[in-house]
């Protein structure tokens, strides 16, 4: 075994736990190491048991002299303990924690962390983190303590245990990879030291060392490796280069068609993808707008441009919903410039050996599709998918250029970090006469008084609404359907009996939803109640009212995404987040929803609040762009970006960061 050993590999405990252990992103042992703690538990003041005070948190150590199981009047059960040491004895007390009188036995040395209270006119310890002392240095009392990010069934204690173990035994194979001038000048700690400190610090600020260092090498390595994919990128030459001058006419029609006239920043985004097609090296460009910005007709557009330049073009996108929803906008807008266009997801295709451009899901990647020209792919949603499909989808042309687009908000800094190899366009502008969306967070109290709302909207002004429920696991397995069927149920037989009430789930077959949004789409429908799903590109201007169910399940940016299905068309929209919550912390995080409107605030703030407890923030996610360093890091992403660009491409002479440069290009899969 070694660091780089899938756990599935290990022993039954890890074959036990992988499963929940992948939700926090350890798959390795390794990944044990690079779970960084959230915070640290004080529990550095140790004390002679004499000298406690009430309310302080200290370190007690000394010998268990009694412990038992007892009742309370009330049938709760408690465990007592009693703990002497040279200075004298104190009573410690848990509550409901019965297996403790099996783990502690008389006459153990045990060392313990917590709070010094009154209870039952006594001096006790309270509930204090527990460790019986061998001839190790504790862990889980006596110093500062590492709290990490959990989930169900895997504890801070496990995992200390588990880190303590690893850093034991291999601590000393983390050899020094980055170069020594890179280190001096910068002042960063060894990698084992900050491996080490950052578990086990002595001081916050060895922690917060160690945390630098760390920091700086995920952006460091990130950055290179993006600076390599770009030499990459540029040594494929041979491109396509398209015209654009001379197809001036013909896009100036296209766009007195419209029934719109484009934004300033989608003009200008278009004049940079078009700089980019005119070259001969392809076009590799990341275009960044928030929600509802309109990204689809600047693909639309190039996709056109594509055309007549005689080349076929793919959009790509995640869902089978959004394949088709593209396709019917896509169609609308090219079809009377006589293009022909395909549609491939996995329940139909049509003219798929025909067609000037072709919309699907990753069906689109299928053999038996024919792609004569290739010249321009576009990615939507890129995030949701891998490098290697985005490869796959690439090789069907000879060097096509790439256009893809996300409404992840980046600041601009840190995508040219992440995506160091791509050019980036940001749509920074939301199309002129769209009215900001009302958000209101609705206590529990309020909620039928928010439905007779809902009811009269879709009466009064022919108001469409969606109702999103909760979230319940990761993927949508059985238990998110079911409790979106009951959702469905009582909203239709006992809420809204006068309304006509659709449901949309992932289980469904993609026929189904499309009929259930068609209906939504056309009027049919006044309330469509969805799991989460919703959450990527559909877009029914009509539907002016969404309301999210469990509103604190969602990470803001999530939350952002979502009240993005409603605002776009030119209704007043309101987005009514639903809550059981009654933490100040998660209200108040929810709150920001009613104050901020643009995605990259929100983003920001998800970062600055998300405590440790707010595990589904992250987790729903998926994969975190960052583990170690901040967006807000401004400072530091300058420092790397100007380091990683002294280097590069000269790495030939540290052998040991080309190596470890291998492992993450390896790792990246899409950063999100
Ligand atoms: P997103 O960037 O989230 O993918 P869409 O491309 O789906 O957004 O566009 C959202 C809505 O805005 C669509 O209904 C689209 O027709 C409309 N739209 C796009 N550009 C403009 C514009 N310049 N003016 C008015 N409406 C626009
Ligand atoms: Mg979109």
């Amino acid at each position: 075994m070694n660091l780089q050993s899938p756990l599935t590999t290990a022993g039954h405990i890890y074959k036990l736990y992988a499963r929940r252990l992948e939700k926090l992103e350890i798959k390795t042992f390794e990944d044990f190491l690079y779970h960084i703690p959230s915070r640290y538990a004080d529990f550095s003041l140790i004390s002679k048991i004499n000298r406690v005070q009430v309310g302080e948190v200290v370190t007690i150590q000394g010998t268990v002299s009694e412990i038992t199981n007892e009742f309370t009047k009330n049938f709760k059960r408690l465990q007592k303990a009693e703990i002497t040491d040279d200075s004298g004895s104190i009573e410690v007390v848990w509550f409901n924690q019965p297996y403790l009188t099996k783990v502690i036995h008389v006459q153990d040395k045990i060392s313990l962390s917590g709070e010094i209270t009154w209870f039952s006119r006594k001096l006790v310890m309270q509930s204090p983190e527990y460790e019986i002392i061998y001839n190790l240095p504790t862990i889980h009392t006596g110093r500062l303590v590492p709290i990490y990010p959990e989930t169900r069934g895997i504890s801070s204690k496990w995992l200390r245990r588990q880190v303590y173990r690893l850093i034991q035994e291999y601590l000393n194979t983390f050899i020094e990879y980055l170069p020594d001038s890179t280190i001096a000048n910068h002042s960063l700690i060894a990698i084992n030291k900050a491996i080490e400190q950052i578990h086990f610090p002595q001081t916050l600020a060895d922690a917060e060392k160690s945390r630098q260092r760390l920091a700086f090498d995920e952006l460091f390595l990130l950055q290179l490796s993006g600076l390599e994919r770009k030499m990459n990128w540029n040594r494929n030459l041979a491109g396509n280069p398209y015209s654009v001058n001379k197809f001036k006419n013909e896009i100036a029609k296209f766009l007195n068609k419209l029934p719109f006239t484009l934004t300033n920043a989608q003009k200008r985004v278009l004049e940079e993808i078009f700089k980019d097609l005119a070259m001969a090296k392809p076009m590799n460009r990341l275009l960044e707008g928030d929600v509802g910005s309109g990204k689809t007709v600047v693909s639309a557009i190039t996709m056109f441009l594509s055309h007549l330049n005689g080349f076929q073009s793919v959009l790509m996108a995640p869902t089978e919903i959004l394949a088709q929803q593209h396709f019917k906008t896509v169609s609308q807008l090219l079809t009377p410039f006589k293009i022909n266009i395909g549609i491939a997801t996995g329940s139909q295709k049509t003219k798929i050996n025909d067609f000037d451009v072709l919309i699907g899901t990753h069906a689109v990647l299928e053999k038996g599709i024919n792609f004569e020209k290739l010249g321009l792919v576009v990615i939507d949603e890129q995030q949701r998918f891998g490098v290697e499909q985005r490869a796959i989808i690439r090789s069907k042309g000879k060097n096509p250029h790439l256009l893809t687009m996300t409404a992840t908000p980046i600041p601009r800094t840190i995508a040219l970090t992440l995506y160091g190899d791509l050019d980036l366009s940001v749509l920074d502008q939301m199309p002129i006469g769209r009215k900001q969306i009302k958000t209101w967070l609705v206590p529990p109290k309020k909620r039928n008084g928010a439905y007779s709302w809902i009811e009269k909207q879709i009466k009064d002004i022919k108001s469409q609404a969606f109702i999103v429920c909760p979230f319940i696991e990761e993927s949508e397995t059985m238990q998110t359907v079911k409790a979106a069927n009951n959702e469905f149920e009582n909203l239709k037989g006992n809420v809204f009996k006068n309304l006509n009430v659709g449901l949309l789930h992932g289980k469904m077959k993609a026929k189904e939803k499309e009929k259930v949004l068609e209906k939504f789409r056309n009027g049919k429908t006044d309330i469509l109640v969805a799991t989460p799903i919703v959450e990527v590109g559909i877009d029914i201007p009509n539907a002016a009212i969404i309301v999210i169910e469990a509103a604190d399940r969602f990470g803001l940016a999530q939350l952002h995404q979502l009240r993005g299905r409603v605002g776009r068309g030119d209704k007043q929209s309101y987005c009514l987040l639903f809550t059981e919550s009654t933490s100040l912390q998660t209200l108040e995080r929810l709150k920001a929803m009613e104050k901020h409107n643009v995605g990259s605030e929100l983003a920001e703030l998800d970062l600055q609040l998300r405590g440790p407890g707010e595990i589904y923030g992250t987790a729903q996610h998926g994969r975190k762009m960052l583990k170690i360093a901040s967006f807000s890091d401004f400072e530091l992403i300058k420092k790397v970006r100007k380091e990683a660009e002294k280097l590069f491409p000269n790495l030939k002479n540290y052998p040991k960061l080309l190596e470890k440069l291998k492992t993450v290009n390896l790792k990246q899969v899409s950063p999100d």
